[in-house]
């Protein structure tokens, strides 16, 4: 039977205190990773997730670390590879939405949003490259968005921070595949979290009127997406963007 195995692999999931990004924490820890989580400021959420990690008999570190701001990513960097040997695996996750009508968005709004999504994953992975060139392997996943690729009304700071993304992807392809570094994103759909939980009534069954599957995807069906892009079954993807949304872009 084949089943994947990342023993003794480490990994840093950006945002994993709470929904996708706590679900890929576990479903790595489950496939034998260490993980270190990183989140805002949900110290209660961060930490189940570490005993979480740890009910896996896996190494966990919950870090407290703004992926908008330089010194916080190179110093919590810096820590995890200290405690873990090594960095293998970068999961991008951390995102948030500010949304509005283009003439209604404020400049705060539009920075805010592009800071963490897009600023926050070049960041990361700029202080990340170091140690995974150093050991020629790394594996990168940057979680984008379906409307990264299809547009929607009232979000075109996210928008367009899920877009960049797509691009960011291809680059770091491009630059490090000689290093044995893949880089690949992820276009979600729409999953239930607590970013989605926040959307009104009208808005959810407009989404869900198009979802092909008739259902909202879980954050374990993106989880199985990163296990995949990371395991030896993807090392020969890289620069791609695989959608899991379970047919909404062609509703
Ligand atoms: P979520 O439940 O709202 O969780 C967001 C996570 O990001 C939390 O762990 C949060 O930490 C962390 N975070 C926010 N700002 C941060 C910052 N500046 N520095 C570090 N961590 C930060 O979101 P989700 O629905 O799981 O979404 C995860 C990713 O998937 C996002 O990039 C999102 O854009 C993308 N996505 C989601 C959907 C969907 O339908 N849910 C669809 C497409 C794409 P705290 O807990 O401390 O606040």
């Amino acid at each position: 039977m084949r089943s994947i195995d990342l023993s003794n692999l480490k990994a840093i999931v950006t945002g994993g205190s709470r929904g996708i990004g706590r679900a890929t924490a576990i479903a790595l820890a489950e496939c034998g990773a260490d993980v270190a989580i990183l989140y805002a400021h949900n110290f209660e959420a961060a930490e189940e997730t570490k005993k979480l990690i740890e009910s896996y008999g896996r190494k966990s570190l919950a870090l407290k670390c703004n992926v908008s701001n330089e010194e916080d990513v190179s110093k919590t960097v810096d820590y995890i590879a200290k405690e873990f040997g090594r960095i293998d695996i970068l999961v991008n996750n951390a995102g948030i939405t500010r949304d509005s009508l283009i003439m209604r968005m404020s400049e705060e709004d539009w920075d805010k949003v592009l800071d963490t999504n897009l600023k926050g994953s070049f960041l990361m992975t700029k202080h990340v490259l170091k140690y995974m060139i150093k050991n020629r392997f790394g594996r990168i996943v940057n979680i984008s968005s379906i409307v990264g690729i299809t547009g929607n009304l009232g979000q075109a700071n996210y928008v367009s921070s899920k877009a960049g993304l797509i691009g960011f992807t291809k680059v770091i392809a491009e630059e490090y595949s000689s290093r044995n570094i893949t880089a690949n994103a992820i276009a979600p759909g729409f999953i239930e979290t607590d970013m989605t939980k926040k959307l009104s009534d009208r808005v959810k069954e407009q989404f869900l009127k198009k979802v092909l599957k008739k259902a909202p995807g879980k954050p374990e069906d993106i989880a199985n997406a990163v296990i995949f892009l990371v395991s030896p079954l993807a090392s020969y993807i890289t620069g791609a963007t695989i959608i899991v949304d379970g047919g909404l872009s062609l509703g």
